[in-house]
C-alpha cells in the first residue's frame, strides 16, 4: 500500500509537470501565432426574425495550428487572457473584422467579442477609434460584445470606456445573458443596444417551460427598455418559430450557418434561408 501510494503521488507529480510543459508550450506557440500570420476570424450570419434576413455577422477568432490544425478559441482563449497575450490577439481581430466589413457588398454590422483583460488596457478606446478609421468602417456598423464579467472588474473605469465607445457612435451588445449571477442589475447599470439570450435557454426553449418563460420574458424585457434580443445557438425550426412567435429580433445558429471563413460572407449574404 505503500508503495502504491508513492507510486501514484510520482504518477501524480510526473503528470502535473506534463501538464505544466503543456501549457509553457502552448504559451510559446501563442506567442509566435500573430508573427506567424496563424490567426483567422471566422463569420457567423445573425439573422433579423422578422425580416428573415442577414443583418451581421459575429466575428469568432480561430487558431490555424501549422501542426495541430484548427484550434478552437475555448482552447486558447483562457491561456491568452492569462497571459496578457488576448491584447494584442483581441486588437488584431478587431482590426481584421473592420478592414473585412468595410469590403462588404451591403451594409451590415460586424459583431467582436471582448474580453475582460482588453478593458485593462487603456489604450483600448484609441485601439477601437484606430481600428474605425484604417477601414473606414462607420462606427454605426461595429458591435462589441462584453460578458457581465467585465461589469464586475473596475466597473467605473469600464463603464466610462463603454459610454466613451457608445458616444462614438460603436454599439455595445452583453453576450451569454442569463448565464451570470445578477444580469438584470447590469441592464440598469449601462444602455446597452442589445442582450443576446445565452445557447443554453434556446437548446431548451421546445422541451423546458422554464427556459420558455426565461425567454419569453428576456424578449419582453427588451421590448420594453427598447433593446434588440439575439438569440444564439438556433439549431432547429422549431426553436426558431418559438422565437418569432415571443418576438425576439434577431436569430444565430448552425439552423442558419455555423462560422465560416472571409472569403463565404458574400455566399451567406445572398442566401436566402431556405437553401
Ligand atoms: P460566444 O461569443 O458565445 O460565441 C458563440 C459560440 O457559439 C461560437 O463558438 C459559435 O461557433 C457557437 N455557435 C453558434 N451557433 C451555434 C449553434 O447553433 N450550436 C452550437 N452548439 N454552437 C453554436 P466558438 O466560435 O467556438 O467560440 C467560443 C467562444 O470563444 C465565444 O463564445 C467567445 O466567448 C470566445 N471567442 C471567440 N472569438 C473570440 C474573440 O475574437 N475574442 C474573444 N475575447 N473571445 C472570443
Ligand atoms: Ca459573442
Ligand atoms: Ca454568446
Ligand atoms: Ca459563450
Amino acid at each position: 500500500a505503500k508503495e502504491d501510494g508513492r507510486g501514484t503521488y510520482r504518477f501524480f507529480e510526473t503528470g502535473m509537470d506534463a501538464r505544466a510543459q503543456a501549457r509553457r508550450l502552448l504559451e510559446l506557440d501563442l506567442r509566435a501565432a500573430l508573427q506567424r500570420n496563424e490567426f483567422e476570424v471566422y463569420y457567423q450570419p445573425i439573422r433579423d426574425v422578422a425580416k428573415d434576413v442577414v443583418v451581421g455577422f459575429e466575428a469568432l477568432v480561430r487558431w490555424n495550428h501549422a501542426l495541430r490544425g484548427m484550434i478552437s478559441p475555448a482552447n486558447f482563449i483562457p491561456l491568452a487572457e492569462e497571459t496578457g497575450l488576448i491584447v494584442p490577439i483581441g486588437d488584431w481581430v478587431l482590426r481584421q473584422a473592420c478592414m473585412d466589413a468595410a469590403r462588404w457588398s451591403r451594409d451590415v454590422g460586424v459583431a467582436v467579442n471582448l474580453s475582460p483583460v482588453q478593458f485593462k488596457n487603456p489604450n483600448l478606446v484609441l485601439t477601437v477609434k484606430e481600428a474605425l478609421k484604417a477601414s473606414g468602417l462607420p462606427p454605426q456598423r461595429l458591435e462589441l460584445e462584453i460578458t457581465e464579467s467585465v461589469l464586475l472588474q473596475n466597473s467605473e473605469a469600464t463603464l466610462s470606456v463603454l459610454h466613451e465607445l457608445r458616444a462614438f457612435g460603436v454599439r455595445i451588445s452583453l453576450d451569454d445573458f442569463g448565464t451570470g449571477y445578477s444580469s438584470l442589475s447590469y441592464l440598469r447599470s449601462f444602455p446597452f443596444d442589445k442582450i443576446k439570450i445565452d445557447r443554453s435557454f434556446v437548446t431548451e426553449l421546445a422541451t423546458r417551460d422554464d427556459s420558455m418563460a426565461i425567454v419569453r420574458a428576456v424578449t419582453g424585457l427588451g421590448k420594453s427598455l427598447g433593446i434588440v434580443t439575439t438569440a444564439e445557438g438556433v439549431e432547429t425550426d422549431e426553436q426558431f418559430d418559438l422565437l418569432r412567435q415571443e418576438g425576439c429580433t434577431q436569430a444565430q445558429g448552425y439552423l442558419f450557418s455555423p462560422p465560416r471563413p472571409a472569403t463565404e460572407v458574400e455566399t451567406m449574404l445572398s442566401k436566402a434561408r431556405a437553401q
